[in-house]
This record gives structure tokens, C-alpha cells and sequence, in this order.
């Protein structure tokens, strides 16, 4: 019964400090067996520190890590059945792919038909079969991230971290990936946990998102929960392309939408997404804001606008017809149930009829 079986990956108040410096503190958190975890936060907010902790490339100052129901803190790197992909994919350059992704396991002593089996078997999955005799430096960045990979793969361990592997990608070759790391995952049933700074990225990848911010953790659940409910006003602004607008319950802006949807006790501010703002005429009866549209990003399927409000707030709109030409008057309005209520301490305030 896989039921019965402890979470792949258990951190216990887990922190890490540089001197004064905190750089992760007290994380808790279960990664379940087969699961996508995907860490996302700003640049430094303790992603890699959090990855070597694991991988036991640092000690931890705090708390316990636990891979498969066993305490591995203090167990060498190569004790703890994980493997890891680098940023920089450190691959030694004077060897060839194929000595690159067999090098661990020769160390480890395994049998030559064992290597040779494991070896083909990963350049079957990624693809990379013609290369195995080029050194690191005839590599394209997309085949240097695959021998990365295919390296990590062979070890086959219990738990694969990933620190940003995309990111020295470009834009199409990093769509590309991300389809195949998740075709990958689904081929091994393998635990990933994956960092990137990227919050597309995360949201397509992740089956549990954790979104990482001054080494706390803020909120860790299901990508969809995450951005339809997001538990503190970081959470909201950090997922979603535009950001959420933010808004007090002061200004006239925030005092509209307050007479439109209910808002519970406490507010202190109001987040409304971009998709959940729709333009309207200037005189419309339900508008909660009126103003000039000062700039339109064309996204080809839809489009940005960035409205410049009477009182002087800026509000951002994603609209899917032809836009309103630069300069004109338009007004707003909002999707019933679609406001995000925080209290001043910026956490959410739930209430059942905010559900989404
Ligand atoms: P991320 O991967 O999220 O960008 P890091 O984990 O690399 O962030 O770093 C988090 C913070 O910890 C940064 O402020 C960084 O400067 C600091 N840090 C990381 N390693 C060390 C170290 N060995 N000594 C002192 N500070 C460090
Ligand atoms: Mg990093």
C-alpha cells in the first residue's frame, strides 16, 4: 500500500544561516512519491541553498531531512539517493558525453553491462544517441542541459533536484523542455523537485507548487489553488503574467469594487487579476473605474491595457477583442466574486464566498 509509505522527501523546520544572515528558516514541508514539486520564488530567496541542503552539498543550522521515511542530514551526498542538475550543468569538458554520464556509476562501482544498459536507456529518452562521442564544449546549451540530465537519470534515484535546468535556454527551446521534462516524469514516476524563478514555468510543471520568499515558505499546494486562492498578497503578485492589481479599499478605485462584491471585515487590500476586469463604456451603470488607456501591450491572442484611473491609480486589463486605441476614454468592470480580500499583515481573508 503506497498509502502506508512515508512522503519521498520530508523537511522538518529546516533553516540554514550565513553568519547573521538567514537565509532559510524554519521550512516544513512532504513531498509525496512521484510528485512534480516545483520551488518558485525571486532570485535569492534560498532556492539553491534549499537544493544543496538536500543534496548535501551544505549542512543545514536548523531542522531535519528525511528521504523515503530516513534521516539524511548527516549522510555523505552519495548516501542519500539523489542526484542533481545544475544550473551550469558542470560537465567535466575533457570527457566525452558518454564518460560524462557513466562517470558516476563507475565510481560507484557498477558492472560495465549495468552502465552500458543505464547509458542507453537515458540517451534513448533525451534523445541525444548521435552525441555520445562529443566532448561538452560541440554541445548546443539544449544538448548540454540533456547530457545533464541523462546523467542524473542513470543513478536512478530516489529523488531528482533541479536548479533552474531552463534557464540558460532560449524561449522556444525552453517551451520545448518543459514538455519533455513532464513526458520524462510521467515515463519514470520519479519525485522532481524542480527550482526556477520563472512563474510560467512553475505553474506548467508543478503537480505542488511551493512558492519559496526570503527563505519562507508562503504557500505550497496544487498549482491552480495557489493562483485561484493565493494565501498572502506575495503569492498573488508573484503568479500570473501581468501581475494582479492591487488596490486599498481607500481609494475610489478600491471603494467601487468594494460596493460590487461584499468584502469581508479587515481588508486592507484588494487584489483583482487582469482577466477578471473587462472594458466597458465610458457611462456604463456597473463601472468601477473610469480613465485613459496609457499604453497597450498586443499579445497577438489578447491584449494589456494599462489604464491610467481618474483618481490617479494604475489598473492593468487583459481584453481579447481590438483595442481601444491609446488615449481613449474607457471604463471598467469587474467579474462578480472575482476580488481577492487581504488583511494588513497581507494575509488572505477567507471567506466561503470568495471561493473560486
Ligand atoms: P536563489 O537560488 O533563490 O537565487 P540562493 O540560495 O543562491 O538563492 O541564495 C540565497 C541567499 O543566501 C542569497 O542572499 C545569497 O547571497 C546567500 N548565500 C548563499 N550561499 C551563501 C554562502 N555560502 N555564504 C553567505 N551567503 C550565502
Ligand atoms: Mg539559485
Amino acid at each position: 500500500m503506497t498509502d502506508d509509505l512515508p512522503p519521498m522527501l520530508e523537511l522538518r523546520g529546516l533553516g540554514r544561516r550565513y553568519g547573521a544572515a538567514e537565509v532559510l528558516r524554519g521550512l516544513d514541508l512532504a513531498v509525496p512519491r512521484g510528485s512534480f514539486t516545483v520551488v518558485v520564488g525571486p532570485s535569492g530567496c534560498g532556492k539553491s541553498t534549499l537544493l544543496r541542503l538536500i543534496a548535501g552539498l551544505d549542512a543545514p543550522s536548523a531542522g531535519e531531512i528525511l528521504i523515503d521515511g530516513t534521516r539524511v542530514d548527516r549522510l555523505p551526498p552519495a548516501k542519500r539517493g539523489v542526484s542533481m542538475v545544475f544550473q551550469s550543468y558542470a560537465l567535466y569538458p575533457h570527457m566525452t558525453v558518454r564518460r560524462n554520464i557513466g562517470f558516476g556509476l563507475k565510481i560507484a562501482g557498477a558492472s560495465d553491462a549495468d552502465i552500458h544498459a543505464r547509458i542507453a536507456r537515458a540517451a534513448d529518452m533525451l534523445k541525444i544517441g548521435e552525441l555520445m562521442d562529443r566532448k561538452p564544449a560541440q554541445l548546443s546549451g539544449g544538448q548540454r542541459q540533456r547530457v545533464a540530465i541523462a546523467r542524473a537519470i542513470v543513478r536512478d534515484p530516489k529523488v531528482f533536484l533541479f536548479d533552474e535546468p531552463l534557464s540558460n535556454l532560449d524561449a522556444a527551446l525552453r517551451a520545448g523542455t518543459r514538455v519533455e521534462l513532464a513526458a520524462m516524469h510521467a515515463e519514470l514516476g520519479a519525485t522532481i523537485i524542480h527550482v526556477t524563478h520563472d512563474q510560467v514555468e512553475a505553474m506548467t510543471l508543478a503537480d505542488r507548487l511551493v512558492v519559496l520568499n526570503r527563505g519562507r515558505i508562503e504557500q505550497a499546494g496544487p498549482p491552480h489553488d495557489l493562483y485561484t486562492r493565493p494565501g498572502t498578497l506575495f503569492v498573488a503578485r508573484f503568479l500570473g503574467s501581468p501581475q494582479m492589481n492591487v488596490l486599498t479599499p481607500a481609494s475610489p478605485t478600491g471603494q467601487a469594487l468594494a460596493r460590487a462584491d461584499d468584502l469581508p471585515d479587515g481588508t486592507a487590500w484588494i487584489g483583482i487579476r487582469p482577466e477578471d476586469l473587462a472594458i466597458a463604456a465610458p457611462d456604463a451603470p456597473d463601472a468601477v473605474a473610469a480613465g485613459r488607456v496609457a499604453m497597450i501591450e498586443e499579445l497577438g491572442d489578447s491584449r494589456i491595457l494599462h489604464l491610467r484611473v481618474d483618481d490617479g491609480c494604475d489598473i492593468v486589463v487583459r481584453h481579447h477583442r481590438t483595442a481601444p486605441a491609446p488615449g481613449s476614454r474607457i471604463a471598467v468592470t469587474a467579474r462578480r466574486g472575482s476580488l481577492h480580500p487581504f488583511a494588513a499583515d497581507e494575509r488572505r481573508l477567507d471567506s466561503g464566498r470568495f471561493s473560486v
